[in-house]
């Protein structure tokens, strides 16, 4: 793959950064998710009216129809230039994209791309983590209506969203994956109660959806019945991949910003913490060397599939080598910095977690990578 611009890309990237140049938010983003969410929902309404957003969705449902290359060029310059992270919730678009009939895409995209409606993911249950094919939530189909009846958990910004993509079953008697279908949940319909968790840092990020005798139109199914798992499995690969996300350019800054934490701390630093420093830089050179590989299949139109299970476990190695030197380092409890440093850090501990944890992570390569066979049970 050349990595160099091509002279089109070459000029995307010098409008983008012209436009970064004067539309960069001047206010710090707030630390706390009350008031951050409106402060990144706000800049990434700019974005979108400016036409950065959606780069690689077809015009007519509200996007660019441009393609990976511009995505990935969209989310390092944003990176470099410290903007207003982006929400968190784009890859939600990528199943009404795929599964939509005309009237759902037309309906629901172009709201979604320009943030004027917010999705969540309503997949995990209290006991359906990772073994989310065992979900209990049910649709049972009355007249024209599905009745949906459960208990959702850990769904991201659901206190913020609209709508949520949310897995249910609608076949008890199928094998587990095959019985589940996808449904697009209004969160304004009467029966649902969103009831928010609060994190270690006080924020409100994820929350409980309860279901009791919720009614919608079975026009709300996404995909046909039993579509559920397919359509699953499709949002996670979106979710898991690094190249759209910007995570590259956020973990640079955070190693140079430690880097420099390092040489103005001692004059003769540690020889433990220049390791970790160099590891951390290495595991970074890997990531990046990943993304462009990951990068290169899209461009040449492969779609997201297992192998975003690699990137996920590298983004989430490298993101956890840097806190963990960022915490050896701060112990200064007056550094700069440092309030913000932790919360960093316990974000870091969730990256091992959410969107399927290291462990499925490494199953899914061993299985359906490498061929291992399946664990019995
Ligand atoms: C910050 C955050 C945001 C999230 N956002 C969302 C969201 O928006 N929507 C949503 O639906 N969910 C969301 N989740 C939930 C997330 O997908 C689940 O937490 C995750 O899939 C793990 O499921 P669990 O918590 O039930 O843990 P469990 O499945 O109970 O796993 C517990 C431990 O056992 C291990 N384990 C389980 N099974 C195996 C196995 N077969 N082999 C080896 N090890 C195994 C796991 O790796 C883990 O270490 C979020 C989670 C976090 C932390």
């Amino acid at each position: 793959m050349d990595l160099r611009d091509s002279p089109k890309e070459a000029r995307f990237r010098a409008r983008l950064c012209a436009w970064l140049k004067e539309n960069l938010p001047t206010d710090p983003e707030p630390t706390v998710l009350a008031e951050r969410w409106p402060y990144m929902r706000e800049f990434q309404q700019r974005l979108y009216r400016s036409g950065w957003v959606a780069l690689s969705y077809p015009k007519e449902v509200g996007g660019q129809g441009l393609g990976p290359m511009e995505e990935a060029i969209l989310s390092e310059e944003l990176g470099k230039a410290n903007a207003p992270s982006l929400l968190p919730l784009g890859h939600l678009g990528r199943p009404l994209l795929s599964y939509g009939t005309d009237e759902q895409r037309r309906r629901y995209l172009p709201p979604l791309l320009a943030s004027d409606e917010i999705w969540c993911q309503g997949f995990s249950e209290p006991q359906a983590g990772s073994d989310l094919a065992s979900l209990r939530t049910r649709a049972v189909r009355e007249g024209d209506e599905w009745v949906l009846n459960g208990h959702k958990i850990w769904t991201s910004y659901a206190a913020f969203a609209d709508f949520c993509l949310l897995l249910a079953r609608t076949d008890p008697d199928a094998v587990r994956h095959r019985g589940i279908s996808a449904f697009i949940v209004p969160l304004s319909t009467p029966g649902v109660t969103v009831r928010p968790i609060v994190l270690a840092n006080g924020d409100e990020e994820f929350a409980e959806i309860f279901l009791d005798d919720v009614r919608i139109p079975e026009a709300n199914m996404l995909g046909r019945p039993a579509d559920g798992w397919r359509i699953a499995m499709d949002v996670v690969n979106y979710e898991r991949g690094a190249v759209e996300t910007g995570y590259l350019p956020k973990f640079e800054r955070y190693l140079s910003e430690l880097a420099a934490v390092v040489k103005t701390q001692t004059s003769t630093p540690d020889r433990a913490i220049l390791r970790a420093l160099g590891e951390a830089a290495a595991a970074l050179e890997v990531l990046r060397m990943h993304c462009l590989r990951t990068l290169s299949d899209r461009v040449s139109g492969a779609p997201p599939g297992p192998e975003s299970s690699i990137d996920k476990l590298l983004m989430t190695a490298v993101e956890q080598k840097l806190m963990a030197l960022s915490l050896s380092l701060l112990t200064d409890t007056t550094a700069p910095g440092r309030a913000e440093w932790f919360d960093r850090y316990l974000y870091g501990r969730a990256g091992s977690i959410y969107g399927g944890s290291a462990q499925i992570q490494r199953n899914i390569l061993a299985e359906r990578l490498l061929g291992l066979p399946r664990s019995p049970g």
